[in-house]
């Protein structure tokens, strides 16, 4: 059956750009008539919490979301990320990765890796029997990665356009052991049905990857949809210090969940009355959040 999602990580409280993407997501499935879940994705039991993932969800009723059937978390599916890992391992798409962040900035920041910001450099793409010998042998745990090879994809995406890029070496379990986004998300999104994924644009480079892991595992490519980020006035991402960003912050302020609910539809260019999912009239820039305009 198909469906809509929103899949947050509840490691805080969400922000107004969250709950942009959220009620987009939202908007879609009822306008199409199709079911719509929330997956929580705490995948890494540091910085996920039960407390932000029960804050969330009271904030997203605030506005008039909540999930048809219960809310699936990534914690107790552990067994399907590992099987999909193994079979992209025998079939050698996958290599170990014993790269720091730090060796991977630095890798990236070289003169010859102009344009490869934020991707894998491959330094343990290619490894010789010796260097892996050499770096199974120093007792570090390696990461896998997913052996892209620099393949291409395109797709049309709702809001973005047609898109054409390249899918990165993307992590697919972390060398603490624990299954990785990248992998979890597409395993998630087919076996829950999901077709079609409305999410911030920072992800927007993640698909291509995402692409090619359904594609190799054999999975249903959904439609993707990347809605801009909403920013402040200094042109980053929302963050504590610029000001009430959240529902709680917000309410502080005198302004209530059905007035942000109100706002953010505007700001997609939806009726916050009758919202249809038009996806022609979000304006491809950032939104700008000005506090004082609430
Ligand atoms: N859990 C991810 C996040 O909170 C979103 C994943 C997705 O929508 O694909 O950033």
């Amino acid at each position: 059956m198909p469906g809509g999602r929103f899949a947050p990580s509840p490691t805080g409280a969400l922000h107004l750009g969250n709950l942009r993407t959220a009620l987009a997501a939202s908007v879609s499935a009822r306008c199409r008539r199709v079911p719509f879940i929330v997956r929580m994705e705490e995948l890494d039991r540091v910085t996920a919490s039960p407390l932000h993932e029960a804050d969330q969800l009271a904030d997203l009723a605030a506005i008039g979301i909540s999930s048809d059937g219960e809310v699936i978390r990534q914690s107790e599916r552990f067994d399907r990320y590992a099987d999909a890992l193994s079979e992209l391992m025998s079939r050698h798409m996958t290599y170990e990765c014993w790269c720091t962040r730090r060796e991977i900035r630095e890798a990236a920041a070289a003169p010859h890796a102009v344009g490869t910001e934020g991707r894998y450099p491959g330094t343990c793409r290619d490894l010789s029997r010796a260097e892996l010998d050499q770096r199974r042998a120093s007792g570090r745990s390696p990461a896998v990665r997913l052996r892209a090879d620099g393949s291409v994809v395109s797709f049309e995406d709702l809001v973005a356009g047609p898109q054409v890029r390249a899918a990165d070496d993307v992590v697919l379990r972390r060398n603490d052991g624990v299954p990785a986004y990248q992998l979890a998300v597409v395993i998630d999104d087919d076996a829950q049905g999901i077709d079609e994924v409305i999410r911030g644009d920072d992800l927007l480079d993640s698909t291509a990857a995402q692409l090619l892991l359904i594609e190799l595992l054999g999975l249903t490519r959904p439609t993707y949809g990347h809605l801009p980020l909403v920013v402040a006035a200094d042109g980053q991402r929302l963050a504590k210090r610029h000001g009430a960003v959240t529902l709680a912050e917000l309410a502080a302020q005198g302004i209530d969940a059905p007035s942000v609910r109100t706002r953010l539809l505007e700001s997609l260019g939806w009726s916050p009355l009758a919202p249809i999912a038009d996806w022609s009239t979000i304006p491809c820039e950032p939104f700008v959040y000005l506090p004082d305009d609430w």
